[in-house]
């Protein structure tokens, strides 16, 4: 065995000996202990202070200056209190992690002496220089400063490390001119927009007490664990987050023992560190299970606000990822570190509640009489099937391109699933027929011992991108690695726009002498027909599908190229314009950056690929060659005729150094003829050839691993990655 292979391996044992059991505390008592929430602010705050400050979370109201240095001054004591030493604007700019810049409480006071400030304006607005962010253009680096400003529908919290510990501030991230350049300020923007839309219609249907809408959101994250040990002598996976080569293990997912299976003592710990941790955080993380595919395992949180929901989830995975070196694991959050198993994703279910705390998208007990309820679910439906390239923009990111499409995610083809007890109110509703009444009634299940359960048609379909689950939506084509920023302000936005569509023509409609129910049964017909195309309840994975949505006109945008390409649609440019969401520059930065990024990720692994089989995989093939050789060169001498097998082995490991250099110099070759004056041609060259080209590398090399000797082989093998730990 490879000598660091074999280091990698022994070292596993020894972590299993040092991993200590996370200490049990009690949840209820550490729960958003490190958080400036609700309860501390009640404590702290005068109480005229509390009030404005709320006023402003639940409105978004602006902050007066006078409430902002009260806050300050009370958040710096609240953070001193809990061993802060600095803060910081913690935002998200377009590279899709977080950011932050910190700065101690500390100001000199001219007698050598130092006390700690913070002060109402450093806790509102920050000045970063912050030129190095990806900015698509709408940002020149000579004009280089952005804006932070605080978002005080999130809560500041304290990150602690063992030495030390950070007031985190979520903010927005601004240019001078007021553009977006994060993924938090179209987020806010979008609630707005959704808010705004809903309660026009909410008002249309004669609700009175609503004030505004909120956008729920329960974010499922999968991910792999890997030792650390084998991460790393993966520069592939150091590099890229993915294997680049490794033929399958014996054992992968065939025989289904993994999925909910019993979970490892050294797996368990590691959640329940990093959940105690969360929960400190105040993220109320509920779920815990393995995945479909071995070393996958998934969490969930209870759902919350959507832009809580996206601080937090970008905070479920800097903290998983923290908490898991600790315990000599890899977190991986990419969509397909292996090839063969099932990758990940991570679910986006979401919905909207009014102000009373109603779900706008739970159903009636008779789901045919909830006007409301129908009137959503159909301002949805035609957001969806109007707008499902941009939907598909906005989880195109390289990565979750290995998913889409592969049996295993939802296809890139947008579709809803509707449950049949839905899609037959429908059906009714376009042909024109008073839906009647449907025939779930209760399953009874057999034995005694359970209870009768309510008969549950929706959710049944697990292969849908877009599915509504009883009383939720389900947008299943997120990538785990992504950042929901994207995904969210679209949705919010597309389904704004379907609702202020319908509202314009349920007002003409009624405006003309007929009623409003009558004119919303009118419009809901109409919408329902034109867009019923989108709703598909059967297979998503199969061939079929593929054809059937073709004959129906619903876009298959295969990789994410061919999606970005759609964002600069008159159409979608003008969704987001309307809606105040973004305005036609920052479409375009979002655009340029995305593009960017994808062939600066594929630059990535087109470098780790040509080093690694030249470097790695090569060399070993060359000294198994080597021992071939000698091996037929001695036999032959003794027994006077060269040894057939051995010959054959020969020609084979021969034939694959021949085809594994030939590839990597056609790589090379591709890689210097790259076009780059425009960037969609760029990334348009990088899928269709060059992508191709890497392919084919490791075809060669995986080929090359399963004949080679074993103790050669210089990577950490599947069998290993995958089932030691
Ligand atoms: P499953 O794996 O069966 O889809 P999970 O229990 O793993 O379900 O995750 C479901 C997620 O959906 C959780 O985060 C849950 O809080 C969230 N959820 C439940 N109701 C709503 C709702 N009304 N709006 C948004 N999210 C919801
Ligand atoms: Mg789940």
């Amino acid at each position: 065995m490879s000598a660091s292979r074999q280091k990698a391996k022994s070292g596993i044992i020894d972590r299993i000996v040092d991993t200590e059991l996370a200490e049990s505390e009690n949840i209820t008592k550490i729960f958003g202990e490190q958080v400036f929430n609700d309860r501390v602010m009640k404590e702290r705050l005068p109480e005229d202070i509390y009030e404005k400050l709320k006023k402003t979370m639940v409105e978004r109201t602006p902050l007066d200056t006078s409430v902002a240095e009260v806050v300050a001054s009370t958040m710096k004591n609240w953070a001193l209190d809990h061993g802060a030493t600095h803060f910081t604007h913690w935002f998200h700019p377009l590279t899709s992690s977080t950011a932050e810049k910190h700065d101690a409480f500390i100001v000199p006071k001219g007698d050598g002496q130092v006390i700690f400030q913070f002060s109402g304006k450093e806790l509102s607005q920050g000045e970063p220089d912050a030129s190095s962010f990806p900015s698509g253009g709408v940002r020149q680096t000579f004009e280089a400063r952005g804006y932070t400003a605080w978002d005080p529908t999130s809560p500041a919290f304290i990150r602690k490390t063992k030495l030390g510990a950070t007031l985190c501030i979520p903010t927005a991230f601004c240019s001078y001119t007021g553009e977006a350049l994060d993924k938090k300020t179209p987020l806010l923007r979008s609630q707005d927009a959704l808010s705004n839309s809903a309660l026009k219609m909410l008002k249309l249907l004669g609700s009175e007490e609503v004030t505004h809408i909120n956008t729920s959101v329960g974010l499922e994250q999968e991910y792999f664990l890997i030792d650390r040990g084998f991460y790393n002598q993966r520069p592939d996976v150091i590099a890229s987050g993915r294997t680049l080569f490794g033929s399958e293990s014996y054992k992968g997912q065939s025989l289904d023992d993994h999925y909910f299976g019993n979970i490892r003592e050294r797996v368990v710990n590691f959640m329940h560190d990093a959940e105690q941790t969360l929960y400190r955080l105040g993220i109320p993380v509920k779920t815990r299970h393995n995945e479909v595919a071995p070393a996958q395992y998934e969490i969930a949180p209870v759902f919350e606000a959507a832009n809580l929901a996206v601080d937090h989830n970008m905070l479920v995975m800097e903290v998983m990822t923290d908490t898991a070196a600790k315990h000599g694991f890899k977190f991986l959050t990419h969509e397909k570190p292996f090839a063969g198993i099932n990758g990940s994703g991570k679910h986006c279910n979401w919905s909207m509640s009014d102000s009373t705390g109603t779900n706008l998208l739970k159903p009636g007990a008779t789901p045919q009489d909830n006007l409301q309820f129908m009137v959503f679910l159909t301002a949805i439906i035609r957001a969806v099937d109007k707008h499902a390239p941009l939907l598909r923009a906005a989880v195109a990111l390289p990565s979750n391109d290995h998913r889409l499409g592969a049996n295993e995610a939802p296809p890139a083809i947008i579709s809803i699933f509707l449950g049949s007890e839905l899609n037959a109110i429908v059906e009714a509703i376009v042909a024109g027929k008073k839906p009647g009444k449907s025939d779930s009634g209760s399953i009874k299940l057999g034995t005694d011992y359970l209870p009768e359960l309510p008969k549950d048609n929706t959710d049944r379909n697990r292969t849908s991108p877009f599915a509504f689950t009883g009383n939720r939506f389900e947008f299943r084509a997120l990538g785990s690695s992504q950042h929901v920023g994207d995904p969210l302000t679209t949705l919010n936005t597309i389904v704004a726009d379907s609702l202020g569509y319908m509202i314009e023509q349920i007002e003409s409609k009624a405006g003309s002498g007929n009623d409003v129910e009558s004119a919303v049964n009118e419009v809901v017909k109409d919408v329902l027909t034109r867009h019923q195309r989108i709703i598909f309840n059967g297979d998503n994975y199969t061939d079929e599908w593929e054809k059937e949505a073709e004959s129906r006109g619903l876009p298959n945008l295969k990789a994410t190229p061919d999606a970005i390409a759609k964002m600069k649609d008159p159409e979608a440019v003008e969704v987001f314009g309307k809606y105040g969401v973004l305005n036609e520059n920052e479409v375009n930065s979002r655009y340029n950056v995305k593009l960017e990024k994808y062939t600066l990720k594929l630059d990535i692994e087109f470098k780790a690929s040509i080093d690694m089989a030249s470097t790695m995989i090569l060399p070993a093939a060359f000294k198994y060659q080597n021992t071939l050789a000698s091996s037929i060169a001695a036999a032959k001498s003794v027994t006077g005729t060269e040894p057939a097998a051995q010959r054959k082995v020969l020609d084979k490991v021969t034939a694959g150094i021949d085809g594994l250099v030939e590839a990597v110099d056609t790589l090379k070759a591709i890689l210097e003829k790259t076009p780059h004056g425009d960037e969609l041609e760029h990334a348009m060259y990088y899928k269709e050839t060059a992508l191709p080209a890497m392919n084919k590398i490791r075809e060669f090399a995986d080929g090359l691993e399963v004949l080679v000797e074993d103790e050669l082989w210089p990577l950490p093998k599947y069998r290993e990655m995958l089932l030691l730990m």
